[in-house]
């Protein structure tokens, strides 16, 4: 289980601690209660933390995860995913900026021949040039795209846990989906096959807890 640097702490304590309330691990650390909040809820959530009313926080004897959790790992990207917006390198940011627009995405996917991956464009991208004294009609999106190997992307196979952990690590709002391909000079492409996005993650995410509601 990866933990964030705050998290490792609050388990620390209540490894040492045990049973001990809110308050006074947020004591501890020199926070208030409330800041601590969504990371006790979180490690509670994930089973790492069990909670007693009145009597506080201990470590869970057995990490059993909790079945929200083990359902939430079997989930995989290609059953998520949403169809790709796709450009050519050729088109310039002028269309691109009309295709975001027209398609209501954020991130446009470049591609070569066969959907072949070359890069990625985003909304910032696209106002950075639009800043600048770049003659927009002119220009092509290559110029200014993120282009291959620097690329982050996901398949279809790879559980949506992952894929969403990429998203927040990478400070991106969108994964090209790819299938690897042999190209003709023997060198490893990607073909694009769809798009996970943030907004994926949200919908999953509202989608389990509203149903769960029911
Ligand atoms: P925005 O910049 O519009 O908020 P992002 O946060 O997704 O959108 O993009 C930040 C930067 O990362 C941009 O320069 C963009 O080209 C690049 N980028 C977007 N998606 C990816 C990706 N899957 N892999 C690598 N870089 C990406």
């Amino acid at each position: 289980m990866e933990f964030s640097e705050r998290q490792a702490r609050i388990v620390e304590i209540v490894k040492n601690s045990s049973p001990i309330t809110g308050e006074q691990i947020a004591a501890k650390l020199d926070l208030t209660r409330a800041t601590l909040r969504p990371d006790l809820t979180i490690l509670t959530m994930a089973g790492v933390l069990d909670a007693r009313p009145r009597v506080g926080y201990f470590l869970k004897e057995q990490k059993e995860s909790s079945p929200i959790m083990e359902q939430l790992r079997l989930l995989r990207v290609g059953d998520f995913k949403s169809l790709p917006i796709s450009v050519r390198e050729s088109i310039s940011i002028y269309d691109a900026i009309v295709t975001m627009f027209t398609q209501n995405v954020g991130t446009l996917t470049v591609v070569g021949e066969n959907q072949n991956l070359k890069g990625m464009v985003s909304r910032k991208d696209l106002l950075k040039s639009a800043l600048g004294k770049t003659d927009l009609q002119q220009v092509p999106v290559s110029i200014i795209m993120t282009r291959m190997p620097n690329i982050i992307m996901t398949t279809a196979d790879e559980p949506i846990l992952d894929a969403a952990r990429k998203l927040t690590l990478h400070q991106i709002d969108s994964l090209p989906v790819v299938e690897a391909f042999i190209d003709e000079k023997g060198e490893e492409r990607y073909e694009v096959i769809g798009r996970f996005t943030k907004t994926n993650v949200a919908r999953i995410f509202v989608q389990i807890g509203t149903l769960g509601k029911q």
